[in-house]
């Protein structure tokens, strides 16, 4: 048989958490046609020797929605062994959405995911109106890696309501037109339909997002249109229920009834707070109650601490503070000068110590004043981390000296990490280990200046697997490849089997890490954006042509738009 790459003597963990063998993968025609010795010959053969070939990796919580028309291979997230994305989540898609209204949905998109509206303005060739026409324009788009998309709510009801969509109820008329475009959007082969509820995702001015003003029976009835399809999953950014029993217990009752009831699958991302640390296990047992209800529900976690990048080239927590915006106006090389000067740095550190910590209430993502036991120096990639807390007790300094030094040392271009929840790696491993868990939750492709967390697959890959052993590679493989793939309903994707599709990561397992990451002005009109790339990884192939190659693009686009069981037939 003539393939078009045979993948050589790799280590095949092959996604389902068999264990490992060595043997020859065969790639014609964009699907594995053998796994085995291969004694045939092919047009590409990579010597795997020494790395696992593993499924191509993915990440099911993105907002990839706009980016996808400027970026097609999926950075940051193609890095790190990344093949499939999932895209639309927490409401926000661009779709159903005519050009003429483009600035409300954008609206949406701006504050609560951090994605410049000039970028989008610059980047994007709107050429759709409902979702199918969205559908249609990614599908046309030349892209790197596979993309399915949710439809969200927050477009949805801003296509239906317009303006309204933002401050009223939707009447009876309103919701039967969002339940045809949810119908019309999953017969396109959307992968569900997503809201938000939580204060997190605000407008520019301070206004809730469009979904948030949705009352609870609308989301029943335009989640009821996916169960009576059999087809589309259901994510919510959900309540911020706060810590009453009641008020908790109330939600949680109607998230499970909503599953039962409408038989749509259920899914939700959730953190472990460091103010409630059992607080998350509500949504675990939400999850098996579900399930023992007849529902179905499963739950995203972020297998790493979540946290704010910060530096000088981005976001500070001490951005707003009279002293420091002044001179966080100027040019990079005046901002150094000006922290060199003795009189300057006096007062710029007393304008921290004067302010009070944790008081000001930052919204998503956005830096805030906190403590600075919570601010690690990003001098690694890998846990443990030294804090600024103890750098400065160690070095007899303010903590604020600590950031000022340790940037000047690398001419402002040194990274902080403020974490913001996820903090017990311990309680982060528990999360990973239950059986409804998805190691997800990465929002790649949002908070483009403020968070990083698309490298979670390669920091799986060393720090839980290499470093701390608590995950075999066979387990870790398994949770970033077959369980996304089988509860999003990616068919032929997640395992490495004769006949399924040809997206595989191959990567040396003693080797695998995520680089620091690094600011750069590369998004469409030049808005900054946070990069980190992964080192370890040999190559990704994507429908059986290679897409990167020790971390470089090889210019191939074989990415695919991945509908839904339904548009597929
Ligand atoms: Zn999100």
């Amino acid at each position: 048989m003539q393939y078009d790459l045979i993948i050589r003597n790799g280590l095949i963990v092959d996604g389902s958490g068999m264990a490992r063998y060595r043997a020859d993968v065969g790639i014609a025609a964009g699907r594995i046609a053998t796994i085995g010795k291969i004694h045939d010959s092919a047009r590409e053969v990579i010597d795997a020797d020494g790395h696992v070939v593993s499924p191509g990796l993915i990440d099911a919580h993105t907002h990839m929605d706009a980016q996808v028309f400027w970026d097609p291979i999926g950075t940051c997230s193609c890095w790190h062994g990344v093949t499939s994305v999932v895209m639309g989540n927490c409401g926000f898609s661009l779709a159903p959405c005519a050009e003429k209204d483009k600035l409300l949905v954008m609206r949406n998109l701006e504050r609560a995911e951090d994605i410049a509206p000039e970028a989008m303005e610059a980047g994007i060739k709107w050429s759709w109106e409902t979702f199918a026409q969205y559908l249609d324009a990614v599908d046309r788009t030349p892209k790197g890696i596979n993309y399915a998309a949710y439809m969200g709510h927050s477009a949805l009801r801003t296509y239906v309501m317009g303006e309204r969509a933002f401050t009223d109820e939707a009447t009876p008329d309103d919701l039967t037109a969002m339940k045809r475009e949810v119908r019309d959007a999953i017969l396109a082969g959307a992968i569900g339909f997503t809201t938000s509820r939580t204060r997190n995702h605000q407008t520019p001015d301070g206004q809730p997002v469009a979904s948030r003003l949705a009352n609870w029976e609308e989301i029943r009835q335009l989640v009821g249109v996916m169960g009576e399809l059999n087809a589309g999953v259901f994510e919510i950014a959900g309540e911020d229920t706060g810590l009453n029993p009641e008020r908790i217990r109330e939600y949680l009752d109607r998230l499970k009834a909503l599953a039962v009831d409408t038989g749509a699958p259920v899914t939700f991302g959730i953190f472990a707070n460091r103010k409630a640390p059992d607080y998350w296990r509500h949504y675990f047992k939400l999850a098996d109650e579900t399930a023992a209800a007849g529902g179905r529900m499963f739950v995203q976690m972020l297998a790493k601490t979540a946290g704010i990048v910060l530096s000088f080239e981005s976001h500070l927590p001490f951005d707003r503070l009279p002293v420091w915006r002044d001179i966080r106006k100027l040019p990079l090389a005046e901002q150094e000068a000006a922290l060199r000067n003795p009189e300057m740095r006096r007062k710029l550190v007393a304008a921290v110590n004067a302010e009070p910590r944790e008081q000001t209430r930052a919204v998503g993502a956005e830096a805030r004043m906190m403590g600075f036991k919570h601010v690690y120096l990003m001098d690694r990639t890998l846990p443990p981390f030294r804090t600024i807390d103890e750098l400065a007790r160690e070095q007899g300094k303010e903590p604020v000296e600590v950031i000022i030094d340790t940037a000047l040392a690398k001419h402002l271009k040194q990274f902080y990490f403020q974490t913001i929840a996820n903090d017990d790696l311990d309680t982060v491993l528990e999360m990973m280990r239950h059986p409804r868990a998805v190691p997800t939750f990465t929002d790649s492709g949002a908070h483009v200046s403020q968070l990083m967390d698309a490298s979670m697959q390669s920091f799986v890959l060393s720090y839980w697997v290499r470093e701390r052993k608590a995950l075999t590679l066979e387990e870790a493989i398994r949770m970033l490849t077959f369980v996304p793939a089988s509860h999003w309903g990616l068919t032929g994707r997640g395992l490495l089997r004769e006949g399924w599709a040809a997206d595989v990561a191959i990567f040396n397992p003693d080797t695998i890490i995520p680089q620091l990451p690094e600011l750069a002005h590369d998004l469409p009109a030049g808005a900054p954006r946070l990069k980190q790339k992964s080192s370890g990884i040999l190559a990704t192939v994507v429908n059986g042509q290679v897409l990167m190659r020790n971390g470089e693009h090889t210019g191939a686009l074989p990415g695919r738009l991945l509908r839904n069981r339904l548009a597929k037939g």
